[in-house]
């Protein structure tokens, strides 16, 4: 049996290793851990699961794909990881073709997406904590939503154990361990070498510090998350509050209903989401809990993706 080592545990890593597994691979997991990483991108309370991605119809294509492997997984743990609350982007002005509201618009509505387009007072009423008024446009994408997205990578974790695959929590990579321009396995950063055919690098916002040679195409970058206690909380429940993105393109706001710890996350500027929640949910002042700054990478060029470079939308 070939053998492949995945370095990384984050989302990336733990599902190629399920499915190499199941592909017939002896796989082996190395991650310095704990695990579920506390600094990697996956481990998050809430990640947004969606089909809107303004013209890139490459994302949408995969989110028709993911979508039903979200609800598969549901029934299958027998734990709602994704909540189909809803998804929508918003702008204060008209959307317009070329703005990635618009396009978002019109590519769910040519393949069948159940949506709306947010220009009615009646449709704000669904949600009663947003002040309503600056908002004229956007896309309501309804069968959309949020996963639990660390949860998702601990339950992950002990499934790709109980199929065999061995985890090397508290491994380091250090480098790939290369001759005759072949890459053989792995070097920890204890100098032990761990042979290998084939190598699967997802070391996420890592990559340009390990991989040096990827600094070419690859940079790290941050966001801030800031998680909220709002004092009405049943305004912000996910019956009445749907995932959202507020003029995205230009403000990078974006944010969550309440989860099951009744913490409702935002993302954005640390100096200014004091006054984005006095400005958009005027009914019910929030209270910070905590910020958390997160990396991810993203590329400098298309050169890697073709058309398709990773965006941070
Ligand atoms: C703030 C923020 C918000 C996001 N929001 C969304 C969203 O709403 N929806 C969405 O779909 N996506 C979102 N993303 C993107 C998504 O989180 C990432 O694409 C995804 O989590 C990346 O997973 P990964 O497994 O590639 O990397 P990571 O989750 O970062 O995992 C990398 C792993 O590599 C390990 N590692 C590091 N160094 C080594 C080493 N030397 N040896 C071995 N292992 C090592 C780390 O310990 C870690 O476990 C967001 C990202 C960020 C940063």
């Amino acid at each position: 049996m070939p053998r492949v080592i995945v370095v990384g545990a984050g989302i990336s890593g733990v599902t190629a290793s399920i499915e190499l597994r199941r592909r017939g691979y002896d796989v082996m997991v190395v991650d310095p851990g704990p695990l579920p990483h506390p600094l990697a991108a996956s481990t998050d309370i809430s990640k947004a699961v969606r089909a809107a991605y303004g013209a890139d119809e490459f994302y949408t294509e995969l989110a028709e794909r993911s979508i039903p492997l979200w609800r598969k997984w549901n029934i299958e743990f027998a734990i709602e990881l994704y909540h189909q609350v809803s998804v929508m982007f918003v702008r204060q002005r008209e959307m317009k073709p070329g703005d990635f509201e618009y396009e978002s618009f019109k590519i769910l509505e040519r393949r069948g997406h159940k949506i709306e387009r947010m220009n009615s007072t009646r449709l704000w009423k669904r949600f009663p904590a947003w002040n309503a008024k600056p908002y004229h446009d956007g896309v309501l994408e309804l069968e959309a939503g949020y996963a639990e997205s660390a949860r998702v990578v601990a339950l992950l974790i002990a499934r790709a154990k109980s199929l065999g695959v061995e985890l090397r929590e508290g491994a380091r990579f250090s480098e790939l361990d290369e001759s005759d321009d072949r890459v053989g396995g792995i070097v920890l950063d204890n100098g032990q070498r761990i042979p290998a055919d084939l190598v699967v690098m997802t070391i996420g916002a890592w990559t340009p510090y390990i991989l040096p040679f990827t600094r070419k195409f690859f940079r790290a970058t941050g966001q801030p998350v800031f998680h909220l206690k709002p004092r009405q909380p049943e305004l912000f429940a996910p019956e009445r509050f749907p995932v959202f993105g507020a003029d995205i393109s230009t403000t990078g706001y974006y944010g969550f209903p309440l989860n099951r710890d009744s913490r409702s996350s935002r993302r954005r500027k640390k100096k200014i989401y004091a006054s984005f929640c006095r400005g958009h949910f005027p009914h019910s002042p929030t209270r910070r809990l905590s910020i958390r700054g997160f990396v991810c990478t993203a590329t400098r060029t298309t050169d890697i993706f073709g058309l398709h470079p990773i965006q941070n939308v």
